[in-house]
């Protein structure tokens, strides 16, 4: 039987956009020391909007490579992909379109080799690229990405987030809680740091492949701390699966939905705290 404090608790949690779908993972909330967030989405908004064009192939105009790039991109479902189709003027027929999971994409355009990738994709690459503009839109928290035409380096897009006005908040109030704060990320370190100051983390985990992410859940997990994770992407489901606590924001992928052991209907950071606030209260009542 399901003690009445806990059932009351769970009606309460309902009813303000708390979808709590593990009881054993909500107890275990109050214990919490530590909880890692995903950046894109679940800190800032996901909704990127292009700032700078680069052009490093003079051939093209900043409008083309954007409608390059826009072309593989309305394929893709990635925030970033969403941005440049958005604001891009036109784009064209794309063949052979394939991820390239927490890199980029790419595709077959007017007949040449189009790749939208990130700075890693570069690096793993030794594509050399010293252009001091990718330096300084880094460090002012704007996302790059390059694209490659046939394998040469044509232009580069710079995008911004935006920063949810509640992700301070929040993490103020967690660490005044005794919670650690951390920002898990495969955007590039001085974005990533860059969102890190802005919001007041801890620790900021960058450069994280997709397939890396559970493996970081559980490095944390191994300093001795109880863990929660909170995603929304495909990406975040086996992070989700095994911090102690999942907790997926609801405006996230189905994927994640299912595998969270709690639900942020509202999709905003200043629930986590709610939820941590019901289960230190309804255990609390029962000592
Ligand atoms: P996050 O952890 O912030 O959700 P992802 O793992 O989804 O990030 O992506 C990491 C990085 O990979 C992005 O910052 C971007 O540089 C690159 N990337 C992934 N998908 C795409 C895409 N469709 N187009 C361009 N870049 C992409
Ligand atoms: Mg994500």
């Amino acid at each position: 039987a399901v003690p009445l404090v806990v059932a009351r608790s769970t009606a309460i949690a309902a009813g303000n956009g708390l979808l709590i779908r593990d009881r054993t993972a909500f107890e275990e909330a109050r214990n919490i020391d530590a909880i890692i967030f995903d950046k894109t989405g679940t800190l800032t908004r996901g909704e990127f909007g292009i700032t700078d064009t680069l052009v490093f192939d003079t051939t093209h105009s900043e409008e083309e490579i954007v409608a390059y790039a826009a072309s593989i991109e309305a394929h893709s479902e990635h925030p970033i992909a969403q941005g440049i189709v958005r604001d891009s003027k036109q784009a064209w027929p794309v063949e052979k379109f394939r991820a390239i999971p927490g890199k980029g994409a790419s595709g077959e355009v007017k007949g040449h080799e189009v790749k939208v990738v990130s700075p890693g994709y570069l690096r793993d690459q030794g594509i050399g690229m010293e252009d001091p503009r990718f330096e300084e839109l880094s460090r002012q928290g704007k996302t790059v990405v390059f694209v490659l035409i046939d394998d040469r380096l044509a232009g580069a897009i710079a995008l911004a987030d935006i920063v949810r006005e509640e992700s301070r908040e929040a993490i103020r109030h967690l660490r005044d809680m005794g919670i650690r704060c951390i920002m898990l990320t495969g955007d590039n370190r001085q974005v990533a740091e860059w969102v890190g100051r802005e919001i007041g983390l801890d620790e900021v985990i960058a450069e994280v492949l997709p397939e890396e992410k559970a493996a970081k859940v559980r490095e944390v997990q191994s300093r001795g701390l109880i863990v929660a994770m909170t995603g929304d992407g495909v990406n975040d489901a086996p992070a989700l699966a095994q911090a102690n606590v999942g907790i997926a924001i609801g405006a996230g992928t189905d994927v994640a939905i299912e595998t969270a052991d709690i639900i942020l209907v509202r999709s905003s950071p200043a629930d986590v705290v709610a939820i941590i606030e019901l289960a230190r209260a309804t255990y609390r009542k029962m000592m």
